[in-house]
């Protein structure tokens, strides 16, 4: 099996093919980068809370868990085929799993590269890092560029922890923040989260801007244009970037309207043995780490079942837990469930707390431990 793309859901796929199948399964785990981030960590770089060296785990340091890891970068996907070519030679599969994740589109927001930072990459979370370090006046917006993005939640988490930080360091009252988001509340599938993000807002002093996008960043003026034509003026963008599919998917077949369509519950895409995972996908669940985790765990388990001809089970049950970090060291969840009733995603709220934020660190940790092997951990 080949596995492209070492993001959450692969790395889940692989170790749970492992345990389920031992030697009987070969798997070949490529990605371009040599280790593996959570994405919330590249709020904790931004905000000097770790450093990018601290998060990493690095794919060489797998050991003991049974599947090999090549990087390379992947120049060609024939699905039909099952082949994949590389910057280092080719590859053919049984199976093959798509999980590539989305490219950022920074050229689509014009003005972003000049004016504003994006923090959804561990290279930009770390140039915004040495900017918020020196920023204690003015107006602040973390703004989304386009939808759909990873982690929903990631927004009103950036302004949370920048409220903090700026608390912590005197200089709160001589920023304005404002929150850009295109959804018309910050959680959509939970009303309950949603009520509960804007009441810490409020009590912030942290402005939201709904229903809206950033389409365009004016340096001469310094103002963000958004898709109504309004415009605001800033001193910091922190902003969201447009995704797009990697063009490698792209000119591969696989993608349809944007992204790659799969049979929700099996992981399958319309191409025989060829499966697909996470952000990469049009499976609509939200684009955060824990749904393609599920995903890829149910897509395992249904996969080795057909190996060895036991009853298939039922797949992936479309639920996921996101913690949402609510400032003052106190963490949130939301669990949502995407499938109990078809079109119509409901969510249920856990309070913030600092039990709930161990919660968090734990999750991070077992996973650290399962994909990478004991003794792996962020620093
Ligand atoms: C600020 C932020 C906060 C977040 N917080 C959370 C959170 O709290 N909880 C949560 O569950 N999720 C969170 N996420 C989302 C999560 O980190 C994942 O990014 C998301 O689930 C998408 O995962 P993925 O596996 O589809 O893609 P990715 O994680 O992007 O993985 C794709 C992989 O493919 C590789 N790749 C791409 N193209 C090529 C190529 N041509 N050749 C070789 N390799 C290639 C990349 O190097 C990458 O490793 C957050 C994301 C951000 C940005």
């Amino acid at each position: 099996m080949l596995v492209l793309g070492a993001g959450f859901g692969e790395l889940e796929a692989s170790a749970r093919l492992v345990e389920l199948l031992g030697d009987e399964v070969r798997i070949t785990l490529i990605d371009r980068s040599d280790s593996f981030v959570f994405g919330f960590t590249k709020l904790e770089i931004m905000f000097a809370r770790r450093t990018r060296d601290a998060v990493r785990l690095r794919y060489r340091d797998m050991v003991d868990t049974g599947v090999r890891f090549l990087q390379e970068t992947i120049t060609s996907i024939d699905p039909v085929a099952r082949r994949v070519v590389t910057d280092q030679g080719d590859h053919r599969a049984d199976l093959l799993v798509v999980a590539l994740g989305a490219d950022y589109d920074l050229d689509a927001t014009p003005g972003l590269r000049e004016a504003g930072f994006e923090f959804y990459s561990v290279d930009g979370a770390e140039r915004l890092r040495s900017r918020i370090d020196t920023f204690s006046a003015g107006t602040a917006i973390v703004g989304v560029c386009g939808a759909p993005f990873k982690c929903p939640p990631a927004p009103s988490e950036a302004a949370f922890l920048l409220d903090d930080h700026l608390r912590a360091r005197g200089s709160r009252e001589r920023v304005r923040i404002q929150v850009v988001i295109p959804f018309g509340v910050p959680i959509p599938p939970s009303p309950d989260t949603s009520s509960a993000i804007l009441a810490r807002f409020a009590d912030r002093g942290i402005e939201f801007v709904r229903g809206r996008r950033v389409a365009v960043l004016d340096p001469r003026t310094r103002e963000a244009v958004l898709d109504d034509g309004s415009r605001l003026p800033f001193d910091l963008f922190l902003g969201v970037p447009v995704h797009r599919v990697p063009a490698v998917v792209a000119e591969s077949g696989l993608a349809e309207n944007g992204w790659i369509p799969v049979e929700p519950r099996s992981a399958a895409t319309r191409f025989e043995g060829v499966y697909a995972l996470g952000h990469v996908t049009s499976v609509g669940t939200p684009k955060a780490g824990v749904f393609a985790e599920r995903a890829a765990r149910a897509m395992a388990d249904q996969v080795a079942a057909r190996l060895r001809g036991m009853p298939i089970p039922p797949g992936y049950d479309g639920t996921g837990a996101c913690w949402i970090e609510f400032g003052g060291h106190e963490v949130a969840r939301v669990d949502v469930d995407f499938f109990a009733v078809p079109g119509r995603p409901t969510g249920t709220f856990t309070a913030p707390s600092a039990a709930t934020a161990a919660e968090k660190a734990s999750f991070a940790a077992t996973r650290a431990a399962r994909w990478f092997g004991p003794g792996a951990a962020l620093r």
